[in-house]
């Protein structure tokens, strides 16, 4: 494979070589291949194009990661389009809308979306070279559109730690250091979020960037370009079942079109690929189906290697496997879509226009209802994917209910949002909003619902018929910027989102002293709910900016706050009553490190610093059990696997912090540590799986397995709405379980359960697992000494977008005292 490699530059050089602009080897100063590349050094290369070939390359900046660096997209096609870029795109788009005479293909490549997953960056800067040089032809009907590396922090991350580890010259001996990264990997982004799951949801800084260009654009054809394990062959379209109903007969047909293309030119040199397997198209936040539910043929392609294969490593079965080698898949398959997609471009137009026209779904309208806060949160969302809603009118509606699966009628306002599948984005929203999504195949393995009524924790009916709306361009309440009466003894709001929460955090960062009722009450005939916050004048009168920082915190999270002139309630608990207690400014701290799960982690990290914006101290396993855990009200343990960190020293230790007043989070794996004799009082649900079907022929037994799966489903649960933990809940949540993980009820503090015989609401349960499930725990509060240990068996933060599950967490660290 090298010396193809050899051969392909050979034939660059002699052949297609330009005047003006350097291949990457020239430019670097290497053979590309032989080593790896900086992003700043990638992003010198794509200048250095853009300069050079001005007439055929337009280099954007899209924006900045979190660790400032830049996000680039380079427009490659020839001189003739290139200048009338902004008409091509116009036309493009205006097919959504069955019209205009577009006759250009577009395709989208993105590289790198997982930074050690290295090679794909390298393989872009000689794909564009060889685009604008061998492989001009193409670009007369094509313009490709080319992200050299989705995710520039996770990359730099993997370049700069094999750098510190590799060995002169580089090793192929798998068991050397260079092929083992470690609990920091290069995968995921800064906050650890694998970007390759959150296309749908946009938690995170890069997607949010990305999908205003994507959204402006809807290519043809989307390739993100991944590695897998080092001994697998290369993958290519068409992908594996299950695939999604509303993929289209014509983008089905077009990934084998496609595959075949790539299968000519690897069975020329030999090379191995699989199809049809693995990598299936259903979960909505991959670059794969987010691409396909816009109407695009969106594929994934994965070569061996990712970031245990440095720039050299023996295979299982004993051949070498280079950076050059696994590089030069890489070019081969882009090189081949873009030839694909030049070959096809009349057929790409007209069935992107057809994916566009009115689809008869099922259900035509779906109909929210429910808090402010989570109607916005909701609407901020669909406005990033450019879908669109409206205001219901007054009267009501009839149709599938998501609360209790069955056919209701609910009143519907103008405070009702209705979003239509009768919409340019019809096909996402119907992915997105549906209460249940068809599996062709349960075999599968992410989540298998998602739906958005339930994430939101929003009342919702699923229309068989279109209803009528008022159009609007937003969804926000009017910012209310009234004054507030500065004489007034109390300042009052409820509390039940995430912006209410976000809000009670800057009043804490602020030192502004907040108190929350524990008991529900009713002040001048307006009725509170528990968990309402309490913001007393005279809690804060040695504070002289009191008034006016209350009053800008407040119109920063758009909080309307009530003010009262007496603590005298018509109902309820006085102001002055214990049962109206302060909320503390606590400190909190997390574990990470080897014990736990990388992503778990950054999903409470970002959580606290890009969502609930509150201080969190990052204690690593290396050193923690040196740490004098009293500094800290609060600790978090993030699901992982604590068999060999907690002994029974920190066990001890452990319980003893609890004893005096410290409080714990355990999530999910995590919970494990503490069952036992010498443990807490959470105990594993003993359950026995049905032995009856053992003997099977051996080729059954992976279908079998799924009986004992969840991978991802939504189940109902019951809520003890009087706990603290459950504060702002009423007595019903939806909760996305990720395993068949089990704990008995707690004898006292079992805030959220599952009961006898859980189906769940959405998505595949297997049989076996939802017995095991049954009269389960899911969230629980167990007091201990002067301090309690919070459980979390399901995960309420999983990847950012269960939204309702936000506050559990945020109950957990201010309310649960
Ligand atoms: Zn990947």
């Amino acid at each position: 494979m090298k010396n193809l490699f050899i051969v392909l530059i050979l034939f660059i050089s002699t052949f297609g070589i330009s005047q003006t602009i350097s291949s990457p080897s020239e430019f670097l100063g290497y053979e590309l291949g032989s080593e790896f590349t900086r992003h700043h050094e990638v992003v010198a290369y794509f200048n250095h194009i853009s300069k050079n070939a001005s007439d055929r390359v337009k280099l954007i900046e899209y924006g900045k990661t979190n660790e400032r660096r830049p996000l680039l997209l380079a427009y490659i096609s020839s001189a003739e389009n290139i200048e009338n870029l902004e008409s091509i795109r116009s036309e493009h788009l205006k097919a959504t809308q069955g019209q205009g005479n577009a006759n250009k293909s577009i395709v989208w490549l993105s590289y790198n979306v997982h930074g050690n997953e290295s090679t794909s960056t390298e393989a872009a800067m000689q794909t564009i070279y060889e685009l604008l040089t061998t492989n001009t032809s193409y670009l007369e009907n094509t313009v490709v559109i080319m992200d050299p590396c989705i995710n520039p922090d996770g990359r730099d991350r993997y370049v700069n730690w094999y750098y510190q580890y590799k060995n002169t010259p580089f090793n192929i001996d798998p068991n050397s250091k260079e092929h083992h990264e470690g609990w920091l990997n290069g995968r995921p982004n800064h906050y650890m979020f694998d970007l390759n799951r959150d296309w749908a949801w946009l938690t995170q800084i890069e997607s949010q960037q990305r999908i205003k260009l994507y959204n402006q654009w809807l290519p043809h054809i989307h390739v993100d370009f991944h590695e897998q394990g080092v001994d697998n062959p290369y993958f290519f379209a068409p992908a594996a079942e299950p695939f999604h109903e509303v993929v289209t007969d014509f983008q089905r047909a077009f990934q084998e079109t496609v595959g075949n293309n790539h299968a000519k030119y690897f069975d020329a040199q030999g090379w191995f690929y699989f199809t049809k397997e693995v990598f299936d198209l259903l979960y909505p936040s991959y670059g794969d189906t987010y691409p396909t539910y816009n109407g695009g043929i969106g594929m994934t392609y994965e070569q061996g290697g990712s970031g245990r294969a440095g720039l050299g490593i023996t295979t299982s079965i004993g051949d070498v496997l280079t950076l050059k080698d696994r590089m030069i898949h890489h070019i081969t398959t882009g090189l081949s879509t873009v030839e694909v997609a030049a070959n096809h471009s009349k057929v790409l137009n007209e069935e992107f226009k057809k994916f566009y026209q009115h689809k008869n779904f099922k259900y035509k309208s779906y109909v929210l209802s429910g808090d402010d806060d989570k109607m916005n949160a909701l609407a901020h969302l669909l406005n990033q994917h450019e879908i669109t809603y409206g205001r219901a009118k007054s009267g009501s509606v009839k149709g599938y209910d998501y609360r209790n699966g069955k056919t209701s009628t609910h009143k519907t306002t103008s405070n009702s949002m209705v979003i239509s599948t009768d919409q340019t984005k019809g096909t996402l929203v119907k992915v997105l909003m549906e209460p249940n999504t068809k599996l062709s195949d349960s075999l599968t393995y992410d989540i298998t619902a998602w739906s958005l009524p339930y994430a939101y924790g929003l009342d919702a009916i699923a229309s068989e018929s279109k209803v009528s709306a008022d159009a609007v361009d937003n969804w926000n309440i009017p910012i209310s910027n009234k004054t507030l009466p500065e004489n007034a003894l109390a300042y009052l709001t409820d509390w039940s989102s995430m912006n209410d929460a976000r809000f009670l955090s800057d009043l804490l960062k602020n030192k502004i002293r907040v108190r929350h009722a524990k008991e529900p009450f009713t002040i001048e005939g307006k009725e509170f709910r528990r968990g309402s916050l309490i913001i007393n004048r005279a809690d804060n009168k040695s504070n002289p900016n009191f008034l006016k920082s209350l009053t800008e915190i407040a119109q920063k999270h758009h909080i309307n706050l009530a003010a009262s002139n007496t603590s005298w309630v018509e109902k309820g608990k006085d102001f002055g009553s214990s049962s109206v207690s302060m909320i503390p400014h606590n400190k909190v701290a997390v574990l990470s490190g080897a014990p736990t799960n990388t992503l778990q982690f950054g999903e409470v990290w970002h959580f606290f610093e890009q969502q609930l914006e509150y201080p969190i101290a990052v204690l690593d396993a290396d050193y923690f059990k040196g740490i004098n855990l009293s500094a800290y009200d609060i600790l978090i343990l993030p699901n992982g696997n604590y068999s060999s960190f907690i002994d029974q020293e920190l066990l001890a230790n452990l319980k003893e912090y609890v004893q005096n007043g410290g409080k714990i989070i355990a999530m999910e794996g995590a919970i494990n540590a503490f069952k036992g004799d010498d443990g807490f009082q959470i105990q594993e649900r003993d359950y026995k799986t049905d032995s009856t079907a053992t003997l099977l022929p051996y080729a059954a037994t992976e279908r079998e397995g799924i009986k004992n799966m969840i991978t991802g489903a939504i189940f109902k649960t019951k809520v003890d709405h009087t706990h603290p933990l459950a504060y702002g809940y009423d007595d019903t949540y939806f909760s996305l379980k990720l395993g068949q993980d089990a704990y008995e009820y707690l004898d006292r503090g079992t805030v959220v359960y599952l009961e006898n015989d859980p189906q769940p609401v959405s998505g595949f349960a297997g049989s076996e697992a939802k017995k095991k499930i049954g009269n389960t725990l899911v969230f629980g509060v167990e007091e201990y000494g002067r301090g309690q240990i919070i459980y979390m068996v399901d995960n309420p933060v999983f990847r950012g977008f269960w939204e309702n599950g936000k506050l559990f967490f945020v109950n957990a660290l201010f309310m649960v005292q």
